[in-house]
């Protein structure tokens, strides 16, 4: 899960970089290095707003109905880092001081990926689908033993879920905010 969100060094400027850069783009009408919390597009095209937050840690329905953009300079690069070992991390997000603190506050929730890994996202896919069929043969006056049967199915699929969470495969992890050095 975490290797496909692995480390890319070199490929990110430096601070000193964008620093250096917006001090020579200081210009009007020329855009500099902003705070970008919320991930907005920018450039040709406009945005269309985000389609994720915090690297894609949260849905794009965490930012509200209110699209704003930050007018302050960046002060550091960040991400949202979870606590497992290795630990989920989310994308740099170029953020003010201002943003780091707002978000370390109000946005350092539980890691969805250790809240629901694919074992458990699975798991939920198919107690979903056996609660269906549950629906469907109570629906169509199926005899009592084939409905007894098919929601034993759900209870059987509803205790391997249980177990993910008390094995603690799918598990309450903190999220924090971290510089990216
Ligand atoms: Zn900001
Ligand atoms: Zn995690
Ligand atoms: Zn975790």
């Amino acid at each position: 899960m975490s290797g496909q969100m692995a480390d890319r060094p070199g490929g990110y400027l430096t601070d000193a970089a964008i620093r250096g850069g917006m001090n020579k783009l200081a210009a009007p009408g020329i855009i500099v290095a902003r705070c970008n919390p919320f991930g907005h597009g920018v450039g040709r095209g406009g945005d269309r707003g985000p389609k994720h937050l915090m690297g894609g840690l949260y849905s794009a329905a965490y930012e509200g109905a209110k699209k704003w953009y930050c007018p302050r300079p960046v002060d550091g690069r960040y991400r949202m880092v979870c606590q497992c070992d290795p630990p989920h991390r989310g994308q740099e997000m170029p953020l003010c001081y201002g943003h780091v603190a707002q978000i370390g506050r109000r946005m350092s929730g539980v890691c969805p990926p250790c809240v629901m890994p694919p074992a458990a996202l699975e798991l939920h896919q198919r107690i979903n689908g056996a609660q269906a069929v549950v629906t469907a043969l109570m629906r169509r006056g199926a005899s009592r033993e084939v409905v007894a049967q098919a929601v034993a199915e759900v209870d059987g699929l509803s205790a391997m879920m249980t177990e993910l969470v008390l094995r603690g495969i799918a598990h309450k992890c903190q999220l924090t905010l971290t510089e990216v050095s």
